[in-house]
């Protein structure tokens, strides 16, 4: 399986689940609340309140590694950082502190 679970935690510490596309290096943008909801196929969500906040983005994939990005919890989705290979993004390896 090249699909993993990754989640963004906010500045208060909330974690939300996302699935992470490790074939295509991709984040699925939906947010859920619990690890196993991720796999549910659904429309991906966009944020139409523009209230995004800055999270950390964490990948289990490989070995770990995480991203800063933005994500909307009122919409739950990923509202920036969903690749982590585009060129605004810093990749860094491993489990970020703020996200464990
Ligand atoms: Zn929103």
């Amino acid at each position: 399986m090249s699909r993993t679970i990754g989640y963004v935690t906010f500045s208060d510490s909330t974690k939300y689940y996302f699935k992470y596309d490790g074939t295509a290096d991709i984040c699925n943008r939906n947010l859920y609340v619990n690890e196993n909801e991720p796999w549910n196929i659904e429309e991906p969500k966009i944020c139409q309140c523009n209230n995004s906040e800055e999270v950390v983005i964490q990948a289990n994939y490989g070995g770990g590694f995480w991203w800063e990005g933005k994500a909307c919890r009122a919409c739950m989705c990923i509202t920036e950082g969903t690749d982590p290979y585009d060129e605004t993004v810093t990749m860094h390896d491993g489990y970020e502190e703020r996200s464990i």
